[in-house]
């Protein structure tokens, strides 16, 4: 199933713009939530079938960070991945994310958004 990412989300009172390839502290990490300047950063070392987990992750630390909830990297892991479980039985997981202007699905090696 493919899904076409919008260029941005809107959580709350916040709109967030969606980048790829741009975690920019070089860590490993598979993505960031820049809420200083209301961007989510999907790193470029997911793999496609990647994405849509490490987006889901990101939503939920800015829908934790909107509505006060304090939940730990533990937990929203966690919480991410029990989602993932239930849309993946439910044949609702986006296996595919093609990113804003793109035709084709991201794969591996492209320069990204
Ligand atoms: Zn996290």
């Amino acid at each position: 199933m493919g899904f076409q990412l919008p260029k941005f989300i809107r959580i709350g009172g916040n709109t967030f713009k969606l980048q790829f390839n741009r975690v920019p502290d070089g860590s490993n990490r598979f993505g960031e939530t820049d809420y200083a300047n209301n961007v989510i950063n999907i790193g470029s070392q997911n793999t496609p079938e990647r994405i849509p987990s490490t987006l889901l992750h990101e939503l939920i630390h800015a829908i934790c960070t909107d509505r006060h909830i304090d939940m730990g990297e533990n937990e929203v892991d966690n919480l991410a991945n029990g989602l993932v479980a239930v849309l993946q039985d439910l044949d609702a997981w986006p296996w595919e994310i093609a990113w804003p202007g793109e035709k084709e699905s991201y794969k591996e090696g492209a320069s990204g958004y």
